[in-house]
This record gives structure tokens, C-alpha cells and sequence, in this order.
């Protein structure tokens, strides 16, 4: 069985740890390989490497530093379906949403490859008489990130090629659940010409992550996955002193108004919703109608009726199975508490299966309305590909709704009035909003910026707000005599 490897000072070990976990095909439950939890004494030499490395690697030329991102992004573009495959493998994603996880996390190292331009400071001449003051941003130190199973490959682009390019090293702890993407990352980073140590790989689960939390050679702490989780490392990392972003759970609301275009609300709302098995911390997991956009739903149903899930390399499936047996159980019990807290079921997935793959973790399209905002259903987390009906008269119902929920991730609004987007878009207290684009995630060049609930910190993570994140600004006050200029040794010219 093949073990995953740790990559600690530039070389790939095999963990001393007896304690492995199995990396498990969603669609068919074969075990793939073994992730080991690293041991205490390789989780201080990944530690150590990193803060050794980090000693020359900052004063390494931006520009060598950028270079390197360069010849990344060209390396991921060529093993791009490669990185899809391994995808696919471990986590049951179709080829086509696969590739997109890999291609989203190419553009933010391709955001990295500028950071020339993004880490320049601010300058001011003569703030006082002939005294001038300029700000540079150095990075902090070493860094780390903790990833979710859902985007194996964006999610850890989204951190550590920033971080390292700004000058930090890193200390990458992804998910246990799809390990074998991520790894590949770091061998092409390797293959890019990254110096040994300025990446570490190490895997695990809480005593790993909080091993990270304590040392104090860490500086800061990048997390993206559950709230819970989320808000254990961000209490526990900030208690250590370390600047933590933590980009958390969500339950994100499409809005749809009766003057929108039905077909794109019909096309779009079905694809976000249960595209990916739901497994998107932006896609929609409730829909509010306002008013006669009741009436599409017969529409919507007829939408999710002709969605099938299927294994990845069925070019007909719209999406694979859950990432676990857990996952799918606990969608299935939030599915099944809505029934039976009065919610109308129009298209149950509980019990969908796919022939010649009767083990994978599969739930069918799953559609509710007549949902209230004191059911389970609307107030957890679903993460499956279940939809939520909600009918309200007014605009005004359907912010106040979106604002009252705890979570703050991602919205969408659906209509023909520009009036209309104006006033959703300055009202709703969402960080990402979408009019008429059903899934909002920014590009790289702007930041993902959840609020409330989904997200605990103060600067989001890449754009320029990721290299704010992984920088320090030092500002220098700074005055020459000219007399001394002028009486210095090899000094002739006369400067008064
Ligand atoms: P998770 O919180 O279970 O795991 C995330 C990471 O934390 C993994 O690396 C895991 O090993 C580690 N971890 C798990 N338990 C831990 C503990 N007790 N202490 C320390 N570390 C621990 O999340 P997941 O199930 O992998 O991912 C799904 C979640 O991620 C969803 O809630 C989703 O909304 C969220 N998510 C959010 C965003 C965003 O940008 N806001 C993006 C993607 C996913």
C-alpha cells in the first residue's frame, strides 16, 4: 500500500508514524493509499527546516522569487489534467469540475507571479523639512496552512505560493481526507526550482494542527474548512499571538425576482446548487422566491429531475459521490429531519445509487420547499447537494432573511432592475455578492472576502489582502545632513 510522503527540507520521507489513515475513492470505497499522522519529532523538523530556510530565503530578489511562480503556473498548466485525475480519484469530482478546481488554483499563482508589483510599499517626500518616510512590506517568518477535502488543489494554491513569493516559508497540513492532489502540487513545486525548505508538507489531523497552533516559531496560520474547526484554531492560534484567517463554513441564498429572466435562474440555480455534490462553501443551498417567482418552481423541480450524479469519467454526470460515508449520513439525517419538521420533499436523494458503483457515498438531487428558518435544514450547514425553497413577498423580506443568518460567505441575486441589484448589493451583509452570476468567487486579483460567521480574522485571504496577510509593513522615517555630504571625504560638490 503506498504511503503518502512527508516533504520536510526539500526531501520526500516516509513518516515513522504507526498511525496511518486511509485515502478512500469516494465512487467505489478502494483505498488508495495511506496517510500517516507525522510524528512529534517530524513535525519539529519540518518546523525547524522551515525556520532555518527562512533565514536566507527573504533576502532572496523578488524577482528570482517571482520567476520561480512563473515557471510554476507553465508547469501546473501542463500536468493540469494530471492534478484533475488524481482529483477525481480521491475525491470523486467529474473531469470537468475537477479541472476547474485545478485551474482556479493556477490563477492565483499567477496573481503570486506579481508580486513585484503587489509587495511595493508607500513612499512620501518631506514629511518634515527635507525628511522623508517610506514603508516596505517583509514578510514574517514561517507561515502555515490547514486545508479542507473540497478544493484539494485551489485551496492550497489560494495560500502557500503567496506566501512563500512575499518571502515567508511554509508549512502546508492538508486534508487527510485527499492528500495525494496536494502532494503532487509540491513535487511540481519542487520541480519549479523552489529551494529545499521553503515548503514543508505534513499530514494529520487536531495533534498535528496543534502543534502548529503553539510553536512559536509559527507566525501566522492560514485555515479554510468548518466553522467549528475554524473557530478552535482562530481562538487557539490568536491566544498564541499568531495572525490567523480563518475562511469558514456557509449557507449561501440566491434571491430570484419575478422580473428575472426564468431561464437563467432555472440553468443557473440548478447547477450551483447541486453541482460539485454540493460540496462548495459558495454554492446555493437556499432559494428565496419574492413574490410571483413562486410560481418557476414546478420549473426548478423539473431542472433537478434531469440531473444525474455519476463517476468522474461519465461525461453525462453533473456530480460524484460525498467525500465519506460520514458526509453522506450526515446529509441524510438533515434530510430527513426537514421531513419530519414539516418541509415539503418534491425530490428525495436519500436513497440514489449508481449501477456497478453500489458502495460509493452517493445522494441524489434533493429539493425542499415550504422551508422555515427555524427548521435544521435552513439553519445547518448541508454541505450536499440538497436545495432549500423559501417564499417571501418583498425584497425587503428577502434581505432582512440574508442578513439575520450567522453565516455571510457568498449571495446571489437574480433580476432585470438595476434599482433593484443597487439596493441589494449595498443592504445585504454578505462579503461576496453575485447579480446575476449565481456563484461569486473573485478572482485572484481581487480577495475571497466571507463575512460574519464564515469567516474569523481581519484580512481575507489572496489579492492583495492575502499579501497584506503574509507581510509586515516596516515604515522608515529617514533625514540626511547635507553638511555631513558636503564635509564628507571624497565629497567635492558644494550642496548649498
Ligand atoms: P474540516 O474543518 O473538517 O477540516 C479542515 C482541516 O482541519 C483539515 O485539514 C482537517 O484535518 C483539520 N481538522 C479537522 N478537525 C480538526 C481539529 N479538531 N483541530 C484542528 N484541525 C482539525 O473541514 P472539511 O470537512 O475538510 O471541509 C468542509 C468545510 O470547509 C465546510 O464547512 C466548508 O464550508 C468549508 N469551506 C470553506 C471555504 C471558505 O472559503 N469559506 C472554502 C472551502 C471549504
Amino acid at each position: 500500500m503506498h504511503q503518502v510522503p512527508l516533504l520536510i527540507n526539500g526531501e520526500f520521507v516516509q513518516s515513522a508514524s504507526n498511525e496511518l489513515i486511509d485515502v478512500i475513492n469516494p465512487a467505489n470505497q478502494e483505498v488508495l493509499a495511506q496517510v500517516p499522522c507525522t510524528t512529534d519529532s517530524e513535525m519539529d523538523a519540518a518546523i525547524a527546516s522551515a525556520s532555518e530556510t527562512f533565514k536566507t530565503w527573504k533576502d532572496v530578489p523578488i524577482t528570482e522569487r517571482a520567476r520561480i511562480m512563473m515557471k510554476y503556473a507553465a508547469l501546473l498548466k501542463e500536468h493540469h489534467d494530471e492534478l484533475a485525475t488524481i482529483i477525481c480519484h480521491e475525491l470523486g469530482k467529474t473531469f470537468e469540475d475537477a479541472k476547474g478546481d485545478v485551474w482556479r488554483g493556477i490563477e492565483v499563482v499567477e496573481q503570486a507571479a506579481n508580486a513585484p508589483s503587489l509587495m511595493m510599499g508607500e513612499t512620501m517626500e518631506n514629511v518634515a523639512r527635507k525628511i522623508d518616510t517610506y514603508s516596505y512590506m517583509q514578510p514574517l517568518g514561517v507561515c502555515a496552512g490547514i486545508t479542507p477535502f473540497n478544493f484539494p488543489a485551489m485551496i492550497p494554491l489560494w495560500m502557500f505560493p503567496l506566501a512563500i513569493v512575499c518571502g515567508n516559508t511554509f508549512i502546508l497540513k492538508p486534508s487527510e481526507q485527499d492528500p495525494l492532489t496536494p502532494m503532487r502540487l509540491a513535487e511540481l513545486f519542487i520541480e519549479a526550482g523552489a529551494p529545499k525548505g521553503v515548503l514543508q508538507v505534513v499530514h494529520g489531523t487536531k495533534p498535528q494542527v496543534d502543534r502548529l497552533l503553539e510553536d512559536k516559531a509559527v507566525r501566522a496560520i492560514s485555515f479554510v474548512g468548518s466553522c467549528a474547526v475554524g473557530a478552535y484554531i482562530y481562538s487557539k492560534g490568536t491566544q498564541n499571538l499568531k495572525r490567523v484567517q480563518a475562511c469558514v463554513g456557509a449557507k449561501n441564498h440566491m434571491v430570484i425576482m419575478p422580473d428575472a429572466s426564468k431561464s437563467h435562474v432555472v440553468n443557473n440555480l440548478v447547477g450551483a446548487s447541486v453541482g460539485a455534490a454540493g460540496q462548495r462553501c459558495m454554492g446555493i443551498s437556499v432559494s428565496v422566491f419574492v413574490g410571483q417567482a413562486s410560481e418557476w418552481v414546478d420549473e426548478i423541480k423539473a431542472g433537478f429531475e434531469n440531473v444525474r450524479p455519476g463517476v468522474w469519467d461519465d461525461k453525462d454526470a453533473a456530480y460524484g459521490p460525498q467525500t465519506s460515508k460520514a458526509a453522506k449520513e450526515r446529509i441524510l439525517s438533515l434530510i430527513a429531519s426537514g421531513k419530519e419538521q414539516g418541509a415539503t420533499c418534491l425530490i428525495d436523494g436519500s436513497n440514489y445509487t449508481v449501477e456497478g458503483y453500489e458502495q460509493g457515498n452517493w445522494v441524489g438531487p434533493t429539493l425542499f420547499t415550504d422551508v422555515t428558518k427555524e427548521m435544521d435544514l435552513y439553519k445547518e450547514e448541508i454541505f450536499g447537494p440538497v436545495l432549500a425553497c423559501m417564499f417571501v413577498d418583498t425584497l425587503d423580506e428577502a434581505i432582512a432573511l440574508i442578513n439575520e443568518s450567522p453565516y455571510g460567505n457568498g449571495t446571489s441575486l437574480f433580476t432585470s432592475s438595476g434599482a433593484v441589484a443597487r439596493k441589494f448589493q449595498h443592504e445585504i451583509e454578505v462579503g461576496q455578492v453575485g447579480i446575476n452570476v449565481p456563484i461569486p468567487v473573485p478572482l485572484p486579483f481581487f480577495s475571497f472576502t466571507g463575512w460574519k460567521g464564515s469567516f474569523y480574522g481581519d484580512t481575507h485571504t489572496y489579492g492583495k489582502q492575502g499579501i497584506r496577510f503574509y507581510t509586515e509593513t516596516k515604515t522608515i522615517t529617514s533625514r540626511w545632513f547635507e553638511d555631513d555630504i558636503a564635509s564628507g571625504p571624497n565629497m567635492s560638490i558644494n550642496l548649498k
